[in-house]
């Protein structure tokens, strides 16, 4: 591949952003004329970078957070009602994504939002209690009326995450267009076992930092190798926006 054509298309991969909004999104196609950004020294001028960036500046229910003294609160069992895919890897040069195929949701509030695709953050995004995690993982979900909710699962060192292997054996090194990398994933397996969850209302950790997504993050982490961290730690070393601000929202604490 000619120099020329690999910055066309980094340039296409980079716009289908980590958790951007929209179907068309997580299939990593690309939205057309899209800005760069990135996460070097930047995320605080991410919403100078295009006008339709602006809510990463001006939104004042932005994520991640620190979840830290939430409210308690029983908003109601989150069902993830996942099935084995096909594995289709994408490095979209921010992060590694794995594309859901139909069948997979979850279930918030009676509503079903079908699960689009899971990527990861090096290190976490959110805190709990002012702890950062290694890393994170956001299953992005959207409702028939195109609303958000999103799912997140924080990562700590310990023993090697079988339900992953998959996903991190084969990392991508260079951003590009999908792969279809053979075999299957359960993405139900990579939940963590017990329930408890913070719920908040926030955004999109990238731009255009979009506003009205439902957070859902489980308070217990799941673990990858430490090998599997440095595997992606070496492709990502920041992939994280700094933590926002809360203003006058509620964060529900639910066991
Ligand atoms: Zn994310």
């Amino acid at each position: 591949m000619s120099a020329n054509r690999r910055s066309v298309l980094k340039g296409l991969v980079a716009c289908a952003c980590c958790a951007a909004a929209g179907a068309s999104f997580a299939e990593g196609a690309g939205h057309g004329g899209g800005a760069h950004w990135s996460y070097d020294g930047a995320p605080g001028k991410w919403g100078d970078l295009q006008s339709d960036f602006r809510m990463c500046k001006l939104g004042t229910e932005q994520t991640p957070i620190d979840l830290d003294a939430g409210i308690k609160g029983e908003p109601g069992v989150v069902l993830h009602d996942y099935k084995p895919m096909p594995l289709r890897i994408v490095n979209n040069g921010h992060t590694i994504q794995v594309n859901a195929d139909p069948g997979s949701a979850c279930v918030v509030g009676g509503t079903r939002y079908e699960l689009l695709q899971f990527h990861f953050h090096h290190p976490s995004e959110h805190l709990v209690g002012g702890k950062r995690f290694e890393m994170e993982c956001h299953f992005v979900h959207k409702s028939p009326a195109g609303a958000l909710a999103v799912t997140g699962v924080l990562i700590r060192p310990g023993s090697e995450n079988g339900a992953l292997k998959a996903v991190f054996d084969q990392m991508l090194e260079h951003a590009g267009a999908e792969l279809r990398a053979g075999g299957s994933l359960d993405p139900a397996a990579v939940l963590p076992r017990s329930g408890g969850y913070f719920r908040y209302m926030g955004s999109l950790t990238t731009p255009p930092c979009s506003e009205g997504l439902t957070w859902t993050v489980f308070k217990e982490p799941i673990e990858l190798s430490p090998a599997q961290i440095q595997r992606f730690a070496a492709l990502f070393p920041n992939n994280a926006r700094p933590v926002q601000r809360r203003n006058r929202r509620f964060l529900i604490d639910a066991s």
